[in-house]
């Protein structure tokens, strides 16, 4: 088994900021993918900001079990066309991992149809990661709690929907906590948001990290087949009924017209 693993870069600060070329010379998602590469199972490519379509073809992500987003400065900059095409192949059982500042990403926000705001601060704090849900596969070898020596902060209220799971906990050295590990099902899709990598420190070269996201992977990896038309809204003819009926009442439809939507 090989899972197709994509981690998409917005490669802004990348490019732009000293302090995160130092960090991450061939750019954060050159080093997120080189970490996943560790495992096996997974065969992780990377995708830009920059490339053609973003990277992200019908026929790459036709290809693609499970996809990684990480974006910052530029949200405004992914083509919504792109983004409608990501979050149809979500919903038709793509996986799909949102980084750290992604959560305002526009995939995410569309996915979850609630803000994603937050609270935050930038004062290189110690971050502790708490296991909030033992045993759960995103958190296989990780000890019940780990720390991140310099971390952005965020802090809740965290403007998303009640999780399926909430896997991690984050408590900040202002004081401050946060849900830092979340998942959700969108259509047949797998998602986990997962809030440590701010760029202007080493968090995506921390062990811990690596592996989440190696787990992450493989549980958001979907083996069925991918659902061509996840928004498909067929009338079933009375014909068609699986018992047999009679139609009655009045109606608003003519027999097998399509449905408003
Ligand atoms: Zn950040």
């Amino acid at each position: 088994m090989s899972i197709k693993t994509i981690v998409w870069g917005e490669n802004v600060h990348d490019q732009e900021n000293q302090v995160v070329a130092d960090l991450y010379p061939k750019g954060m998602h050159t080093c997120i993918a080189a970490g996943l590469n560790l495992d096996e199972n997974i065969e992780a490519s990377t995708a830009v900001l920059q490339d053609p379509e973003h990277g992200l073809s019908q026929e790459r992500l036709d290809k693609t079990d499970v996809l990684l987003w990480w974006g910052h400065a530029a949200h405004g900059d992914v083509s919504d066309e792109v983004v409608e095409r990501v979050a149809n192949a979500v919903l038709g059982g793509m996986g799909l991992i949102v980084l750290h500042s992604g959560h305002f990403s526009k995939i995410f926000k569309r996915l979850m149809g609630t803000p994603c705001n937050l609270t935050w601060r930038e004062a290189g704090e110690r971050e502790r990661l708490w296991v909030a849900s033992r045993n759960h596969p995103i958190v296989k070898g990780i000890p019940d709690h780990f720390e991140l020596e310099f971390e952005e902060m965020y802090g809740e209220p965290f403007g998303i929907p009640e999780p399926l799971e909430t896997v991690l906990i984050s408590w900040f050295q202002g004081g401050e906590v946060f849900r830092s590990g979340v998942t959700y099902k969108r259509g047949a899709g797998n998602v986990f948001y997962f809030r440590p990598g701010h760029e202007t420190y080493p968090t995506y070269h921390d062990d811990n990290v690596k592996t989440i996201l190696k787990n992450a992977v493989n549980w958001a990896y979907n083996e069925q087949p991918r659902i061509l038309d996840p928004n498909d809204a067929p009338n079933v003819p009375v014909t068609e009924a699986l018992e047999p009926i009679v139609e009655r009442g009045p109606k608003l439809h003519a027999d097998g017209e399509a449905g408003f939507k």
